[in-house]
């Protein structure tokens, strides 16, 4: 059986901080759903352009969109031992279209790594990102809000739709270093092997 790993968390948890980390220890695929959008975004495709408008917004791109883009990702990548999901699923309807995905190839999500911060927290990590990224979508003020409610509306469901199928791990990530919270994703990949 193939490894799916969820990591799970609001904008700016560090879910992109950590996942090379993890990927690289259990030759995993890391995937970011927001990686493969700003790279449509940047080839100036169709695609991208639709995304650009809705992720400048704060808001989500529709799930057909994320849901063909990670179907494709387990079609043609091969040599790892499983996924590390980053930013998918971020709806109830990509989780369980996730579910539908894995199960006509007899596989199923392994495990959530949650890391979870305050939404104060969001938006302290997301303007130093601001900074050294330079992404449009953390630059503004209303973007940020937007994200923060578009998580709290869309995303936080999951929460419960894991912790029903045992699947969900968490971690709190407020007011520790980078490498402490790597530290303990790592302990908690360690607990789930
Ligand atoms: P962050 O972790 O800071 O939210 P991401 O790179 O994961 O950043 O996502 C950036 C944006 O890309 C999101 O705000 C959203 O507009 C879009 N996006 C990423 N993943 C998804 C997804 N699974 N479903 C819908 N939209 C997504």
């Amino acid at each position: 059986m193939m490894k799916y790993y969820i990591l799970f968390g609001p904008p700016g948890a560090g879910k992109g901080t950590h996942a090379g980390a993890i990927s690289e220890k259990y030759n995993l695929k890391h995937v970011s759903t927001g990686e493969l959008l700003r790279a449509e975004i940047a080839a100036g495709s169709p695609l991208g352009l639709q995304a650009k408008a809705l992720i400048d917004a704060g808001a989500l791109v529709p799930d057909e969109i994320v849901e063909g883009m990670i179907e494709s990702v387990f079609d043609t990548v091969k040599g790892v031992d499983g996924f590390l999901l980053d930013g998918f699923p971020r709806t109830i309807a990509q989780a369980e279209a996730l579910d539908k995905i894995l199960a006509a190839r007899g596989e199923e999500v392994s495990a959530v790594v949650s890391i979870m911060i305050s939404d104060d927290v969001i938006r302290e990590r997301i303007a130093k990102r601001a900074a050294v990224e330079g992404r449009a979508d953390d630059a503004s003020e209303a973007t940020i809000s937007n994200r923060i409610a578009t998580y709290h509306a869309q995303t936080e469901p999951l929460i419960e739709y894991y912790k029903n199928n045992g699947k969900y791990h968490q971690i709190f990530g407020d007011g520790a270093t980078i490498e402490v919270n790597r530290a303990k994703v790592l302990d908690l990949m360690a607990s789930l092997q």
